[in-house]
């Protein structure tokens, strides 16, 4: 059984077995399982619960089914049959952290892992505010073992071009409602940026769509939002700058360069929506010393363990796919087989009636990671 690592700093210090760095569905999954085996551990986020998904605009519905993001045996249902949308899904995770009365902090922020196997030290900048005063306290955490669930989505790509850091200039999409009559320029042609031009669309945006590829890239946009995005683009209700790329962002206006004549256009825009994908904060594994691999910059792990390649350091969920730039194959779904993974590697099989309990090594679940994602 995992213990609480003895403190040797006993100034705003504070100890446990195991710390599970994010709060993301994989974290909290990981979180249920350390509960039902006894062990003492802590959850901490730099963000709130599902901090991926506050940043989603209000209403965005999930591309996969519920019963592939529901995590540690807890059904997702709801009221329609169709898909969570965020606010479900984060309803959801409120009430799972809620059940199992799992150990969080949340907005407080893991800035450097010191130590080894055994005895870990964490340093944690907590930020909060008293009366009008912000204020920003680092705490200490020491632990015998540490798994980084933090995710790969930390921040939007930049397109590094004059004007790109505009204030106009926005790599999320926000609550639809604030661009209704405003002329908005999506940047990216995969589904980040069709969702995005298909809702705004409706929120009464007048919408322009520009894709650095000669076509739209039909194999890589989900099929119930292609007809709609075909047609709309077809007919000119959505602009069709499909075939271009921004060279220059100015207040009211984007230069962009035709890829067909290579003929400079100005369309203007109100807003420029640039949705060219997402990158992981690396700074973490990098302080930890989890060696990072390949192009997307992966961190260095046992499959079969998830163990890193610092004793004692393990990662789960969409984190070990590093950044995933040009195609995403790692999803919340084929994630929850970590979970399983590390509590075996930690020995954690051994509990009471948690090998009964432990749904995210059930049969379902390592079908799941090997079937088609995202649907
Ligand atoms: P993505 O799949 O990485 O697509 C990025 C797009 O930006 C691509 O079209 C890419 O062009 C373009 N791009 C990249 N760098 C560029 C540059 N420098 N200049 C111009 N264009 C550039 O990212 P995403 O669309 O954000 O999707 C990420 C993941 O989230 C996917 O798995 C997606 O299905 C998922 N998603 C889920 C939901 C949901 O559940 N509701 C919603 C949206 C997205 P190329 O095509 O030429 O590479």
């Amino acid at each position: 059984m995992i213990q609480a690592t003895s403190l040797k700093n006993p100034q705003d210090s504070h100890q446990t077995g195991v710390i599970v760095v994010g709060a993301g569905p994989i974290g909290l999954e990981l979180g249920v399982a350390l509960r039902r085996a006894g062990v003492d551990f802590q959850i901490i986020d730099a963000g709130s619960v599902g901090h991926t998904m506050s940043w989603w605009a209000p209403q965005t519905r999930w591309f996969s089914s519920n019963e592939r993001i529901a995590i540690a045996g807890v059904p997702l249902t709801t009221e329609d049959q169709t898909k969570a949308t965020r606010e479900t899904y984060l309803n959801y995770l409120r009430g799972i952290c809620t059940q199992f009365d799992l150990p969080i902090k949340t907005h407080s922020r893991v800035v450097g892992v010191r130590g080894q196997r055994g005895e870990f030290v964490l340093d944690v900048d907590i930020n909060h505010t008293e009366g009008s005063n912000h204020i920003s306290t680092t705490q200490q955490w020491c632990c015998e073992k540490i798994v980084l669930a933090i995710g790969g989505t930390d921040f939007p790509n930049r397109l590094n071009i004059p004007g790109s850091d505009l204030p106009h200039v926005d790599g999320y999409l926000r609550e639809p409602h604030r661009y209704f009559g405003r002329r908005v320029l999506v940047i990216g042609g995969r589904n980040s940026a069709i969702e995005a031009a298909l809702r705004l669309h409706h929120a009464g945006a007048h919408v322009s769509l520009s894709y650095r590829g000669e076509t739209l890239p039909e194999q890589s946009i989900k099929y119930w939002m292609l007809p709609e995005i075909k047609g709309l683009l077809a007919s000119g209700r959505i602009v069709d700058l499909v075939g271009s790329v921004p060279t220059q962002i100015n207040a009211e206006s984007v230069q962009l360069r035709r890829l067909a004549d290579d003929q400079l256009l100005e369309v203007p825009a109100d807003d420029v929506l640039s949705l060219i994908g997402y990158g992981q904060d690396k700074r973490l594994f990098r302080g930890a010393g989890v060696e990072l691999t390949g192009e997307m910059q992966r961190p260095v792990f046992d499959e079969n363990t998830m163990e890193t390649n610092v004793p004692g350091i393990y990662v789960a969920g969409t984190a070990v796919a590093g950044t995933q730039s040009s195609k995403y194959k790692t999803f919340l779904e084929n994630c929850h087989v970590h979970v399983g993974r590390i509590v075996d590697h930690m020995g954690l099989h051994q509990a009471g009636d948690f090998v009964q309990l432990r749904a995210a090594n059930s049969p379902a679940y390592e079908s799941m990671a090997k079937e088609q994602p995202e649907s």
